[in-house]
């Protein structure tokens, strides 16, 4: 299954069960956050969590994914996504964005967050608050039969006043039993356009955003993709549930 495609709506019982999901990995980012610091190498972060998620009977949805090698991606300052795990030590002043997706009793569940390490420029500060921004002013416009256009066109609406790149290459998804399933999710659009979301949708909404432009290069190593121009970007993630009483965030 892959983002194309029906989009395969949820009952109230399976939302619960994608909450459970969403709880778990949220309690795995609240330990994270524990160790989150100058000094800590990514690998130690990646330990972390695959202990957390395998202790609770659950499955890293990352780790095997394509072949990818680890529980968590970690993407540091240039890197906007699929960073591997590894010997990096994070140093005051850099960022991390920390993506983790898991499965509970066969429901996923993904989230990411940006964090600072110590003290970062005010630059930098501010693309993070943007691009968190940005995620929660697209979550704001969710009801039932809303717009995917409208969705895209809130998030690119928080980000663009601000000269930021938004990452075209890379995008939110629907998510349930499988980590990616229909409708793709755009950071950019236009409102009034686009499918109509149903209540019972579950979306992963996820802006990238550089501080220079939103084009990419991955490395050689085939995964680690980061901004062309090297500039620093943040990425922000939250899975999400559409209900007729609006929208829940399941990671949060
Ligand atoms: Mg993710
Ligand atoms: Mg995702």
């Amino acid at each position: 299954m892959g983002t194309s495609g029906t989009i395969w709506l949820k009952s109230a019982a399976e939302i619960d069960k994608m909450r459970a999901s969403g709880k778990l990995l949220r309690a795995v980012f609240n330990e994270l956050e524990k160790h989150i610091s100058p000094g800590v190498t990514t690998g130690e972060l990646d330990r972390i969590a695959h202990k957390l998620i395998v202790d609770a009977g659950a499955k890293p949805a990352f780790l095997g994914y394509h072949g990818f090698p680890a529980t968590l991606c970690t993407s540091v300052n240039e890197e906007i996504v699929h960073g591997f795990p590894g010997k990096r030590h994070l140093a005051e002043g850099d960022v991390v964005s920390i993506d983790c997706g898991l499965f509970l009793e066969d429901w996923c569940s993904d989230s990411a967050k940006t964090y600072p390490i110590g003290k970062v420029s005010d630059e930098v500060a501010q693309l993070l608050k943007v691009t968190q921004e940005s995620l929660y002013a697209g979550i704001a416009v969710l009801k039932p039969d809303v717009r995917l256009g409208t969705l895209s066109a809130a998030i690119q609406a928080a980000i663009d006043p601000h000269g930021y790149g938004i990452v075209r290459e890379y995008t939110g998804h629907g998510i349930g039993r499988e980590m990616h399933e229909a409708p793709q999710v755009l950071n950019y659009g236009k409102t009034d356009t686009g499918m109509r979301l149903k209540a019972g949708t579950v979306i992963a909404i996820e802006p990238m955003v550089n501080i220079g432009t939103g084009k990419t290069k991955t490395l050689a190593d085939g995964w680690t993709v980061i901004s062309a121009d090297k500039s620093v970007s943040a990425h922000f993630e939250h899975t999400v549930a559409i209900t007729e009483d609006g929208p829940v965030i399941l990671t949060a």
